[in-house]
C-alpha cells in the first residue's frame, strides 16, 4: 500500500512554518519513507523549494495541495456561489485559517482565475502532481440552503439543459420543507440514494455535472503540464449532497482520496457532516446508511469498498491522524485499526491527513508502520 502524508502550511497568508520545523517532523518518521508528500497551500515558495529538493533526493513524489472552489478568494475575482432567491450562504472558518466560502464552478472565469493562480504562485516548482480539494458545493452542515446552490445564471443554463429550471428547483425546495422528512431519502445502497422525490433525485444528479465539468477542465490543464491528478472527496454517502459523483470524477483522476474521517468533528468528518445535514433526524439517517453507534471503523470500511466499486481510478484512503486542538485527540490504536482495515480491503494507498505537523510522533509512526509491523 502506498503511503502519502499531508502537510498544511496555512491559508494564503501562511502560518510562519519554518523549514527546520518541517525537517524535524520528517526526521521523526525514523527512516520510514513515504511515497509522496502533499503540501499546500500558502504562498511561501521557500517551503515548496525545500520539499522539492528533499523529495528529489529520496525518490519521493511531491504534490501540491490545491484548493479549487474556495480559499483563493483574495487572489482572483471569483463569482460567489448563489442559492435560490439570491440568498447568500453562511460560510465558516475552521482550524484558525481554513475558510469555507465557495465560488461558482460554472462561471467561465473560474477556470482562468485558478490557472492564473497556479501559474503565478506555484508553477516554478516542479510538482509531480496536484491534489484538488474543495471540488464541491458547500455542505449542508454549513447551511441547509446549500442544497440549492449554485443557482446563478451560468449554473442554471447547464441545469436547464437537463430539464431543471427555477420552477423545478422551487418545487423541490417546497417538497423538502413541507414533508419535513430527511431530504426525502428512502434508501442508501452501494453509494446510491433512492429518494421519495424523483424531482430531487434528478436535480441532485444533474447538479453533480457542474462539478464534474469543472474538474474535468482543470484536471486536463494539469495533465498537459505532465502532472498527476488526485481528488479529495467527501465519503461516498455524503458526496451526492455536495455535487460529487465518484464514477464521473474518477475518469479525470489518477487517484481519489475519500476523506473517511472517523474522529474529527470538523468539515469532512463523517459524523460532523451527517449530524450537520440531518439535524434532529441524524439518528434516522444513521440507520438508513448503516452507521452504527460506536462502529465507525466498520462503516469506514464499507464506504472504502463503495468508493472502490464506484471509481475507475485508484483509491488512496484519507485517514485523519490528528484533529483540531480543541477536540479529543486521535489515538495511535485507532490509526492502526484503520490501517489494518484498509489493508484487508486491498486499498492501494493511504494518506495521513491532513497535517503531519500537528500529529504526534506516535500517531505518525502508527500510520507509517502498517504492514510488516
Ligand atoms: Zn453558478
Amino acid at each position: 500500500m502506498k503511503k502519502f502524508v499531508q502537510i498544511y502550511t496555512g491559508g494564503v497568508s501562511g502560518r510562519n512554518i519554518s523549514i527546520p520545523q518541517i525537517e524535524k517532523k520528517l526526521d521523526s518518521m525514523e527512516g520510514h519513507k513515504p511515497d509522496g508528500i502533499i503540501v499546500g497551500w500558502s504562498l511561501e515558495k521557500q517551503i515548496y523549494s525545500y520539499l522539492r529538493d528533499y523529495t528529489n533526493k529520496r525518490g519521493i513524489e511531491l504534490y501540491l495541495w490545491f484548493q479549487v472552489l474556495s480559499e483563493f478568494k483574495s487572489l482572483g475575482d471569483f463569482r460567489e456561489i448563489e442559492t435560490i432567491g439570491g440568498r447568500r450562504l453562511r460560510s465558516a472558518v475552521f482550524d484558525g485559517d481554513e475558510e469555507f466560502s465557495f465560488y461558482c464552478p460554472s462561471h467561465p472565469d473560474t477556470l482562468h482565475h485558478l490557472t492564473d493562480i497556479f501559474e503565478t504562485y506555484f508553477s516554478d516548482i516542479a510538482f509531480d502532481g496536484v491534489l484538488l480539494d474543495r471540488i464541491r458545493f458547500p455542505s449542508l452542515a454549513a447551511d441547509r440552503n446549500a442544497l440549492f446552490a449554485c443557482s446563478c445564471p451560468f449554473c442554471m443554463k447547464k441545469l436547464e439543459k437537463r430539464g431543471i429550471g427555477r420552477k423545478e428547483i422551487e418545487k423541490i425546495h417546497m417538497q423538502v420543507k413541507e414533508r419535513n422528512s430527511l431530504l426525502c431519502i428512502k434508501e442508501y445502497k452501494n453509494g446510491n440514494y433512492i429518494f421519495d422525490s424523483p424531482e430531487l433525485e434528478a436535480y441532485l444528479n444533474a447538479r453533480t455535472e457542474l462539478i464534474t465539468d469543472m474538474v474535468k477542465a482543470l484536471a486536463g490543464y494539469f495533465r498537459t503540464k505532465g502532472m498527476k491528478v488526485g481528488l479529495d472527496l467527501f465519503a461516498p454517502f455524503l458526496s451526492l449532497f455536495v455535487g460529487q459523483d465518484y464514477a464521473a470524477l474518477s475518469k479525470s483522476a489518477d487517484f481519489i482520496k475519500p476523506m473517511l474521517y472517523r474522529h474529527t468533528y470538523t468539515p469532512a468528518g463523517m459524523e460532523y457532516e451527517l449530524e450537520g445535514m440531518a439535524g434532529e433526524m441524524a439518528g434516522r439517517m444513521k440507520q438508513i446508511i448503516g452507521m452504527e453507534e460506536g462502529r465507525l471503523t466498520d462503516f469506514m470500511e464499507k464506504e472504502l469498498e463503495t468508493a472502490g466499486e464506484l471509481s475507475s481510478c485508484e483509491i488512496y484512503a484519507g485517514m485523519e491522524i490528528h484533529t483540531v486542538r480543541e477536540l479529543p485527540s486521535v489515538s495511535a490504536w485507532s490509526i492502526r485499526e484503520g490501517v489494518e482495515r484498509m489493508e484487508k480491503r486491498g486499498c492501494r494507498g493511504r494518506i495521513a491527513s491532513w497535517n503531519i505537523l500537528e500529529a504526534s510522533k506516535e500517531n505518525l509512526l502508527a500510520f507509517m508502520e502498517g504492514e510488516g509491523r
